[in-house]
């Protein structure tokens, strides 16, 4: 296939078949699973998507790769390519509110934006290939200096464990970082936005104290601030980093009183 690759759109493929197994072997997906890509590029994961489970809907936004990608669609009957920006588009009118998982070797430009729409859909499962720092904050444990409000985030939705780490020498054109494979196995549990609100006011200035940052955050005197961590049976001098993804929904439902 020529193409011409574009950067703006995070172009990175993957050709190494065995690469290409043990992402679809990490997702444990099955032949009674709907999965959903984003990013077909050159629809090399798409084709073992497609052998591997029941139906496959992939997004790609660079519409020079349709004419190849339509060609790998008439080979299979359960895969169906969509040409579209997939931070704009309905996913409910794909999925039908249908169960699915998610397969995808991300573009990196827009990683957050992605793990972050896709979370409010609450896929069963979801096994994405990003860049291997985003992979260490998004599975990083309390007290590890990469974890963050995004950590957070989706281990209170998710299980999340980094499943291969994959070295930049794997994809064409080569990148300039390594990347890492993370899956999710989601609990069903809803995200509030105000929630994720919350998160990131908690995290806003990491250096300070979490009493600092929730005083100026929920405009309260330090020693309400403080009593709100008494409650939560947390050191009163503990920064946003050590909390658990647990202890920050207790913190939470706790504040929630102060107009959040
Ligand atoms: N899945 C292929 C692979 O593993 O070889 C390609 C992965 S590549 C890292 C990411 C792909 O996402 C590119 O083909 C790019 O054009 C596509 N893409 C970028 N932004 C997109 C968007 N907003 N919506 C849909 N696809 C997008």
């Amino acid at each position: 296939m020529e193409h011409k690759f574009k950067k703006q759109y995070g172009q990175n493929f993957i050709k190494d078949q065995k690469l290409l197994d043990a992402i679809v072997c990490g997702s444990n997906i099955t032949k009674d699973s709907f999965v959903i890509e984003i990013g077909a590029g050159a629809g090399a994961l798409t084709e073992v998507l497609a052998q591997r489970a029941k139906k496959v809907i992939s997004f790609e936004i660079d519409t020079d790769l349709k004419e190849h990608l339509l060609k790998l669609e008439e080979k299979y009957d359960n895969l169906k390519f969509v040409f579209e920006d997939f931070m704009s588009v309905d996913l409910k009118k794909y999925t039908g509110g249908e169960e699915f998982s998610v397969v995808a070797n991300l573009p990196y430009y827009i990683t957050t934006a992605i793990i972050s729409k896709l979370i409010d859909f609450c896929p069963k499962t979801m096994t994405i290939m990003v860049q291997k720092e985003v992979a260490e904050r998004i599975g990083a444990s309390p007290k590890n200096s990469a974890y963050g409000a995004m950590s957070v985030i989706c281990q209170t939705v998710a299980d999340v464990k980094i499943i291969l780490n994959v070295p930049k020498t794997f994809f064409y054109p080569m990148p300039e970082v390594d990347s890492a494979v993370l899956h999710f196995n989601f609990n069903g549990k809803k995200l509030d936005g105000k929630f994720v609100n919350f998160l990131h006011m908690c995290f806003k200035a990491k250096r300070k104290t979490l009493v600092n940052n929730l005083s100026s955050g929920l405009n309260i005197s330090k020693k309400e601030a403080e009593n709100l961590l008494i409650n939560l049976g947390t050191n009163i001098n503990c920064r946003a980093e050590e909390l658990s993804s647990d202890q920050f929904f207790a913190l939470y439902k706790q504040a929630e009183k102060y107009n959040i």
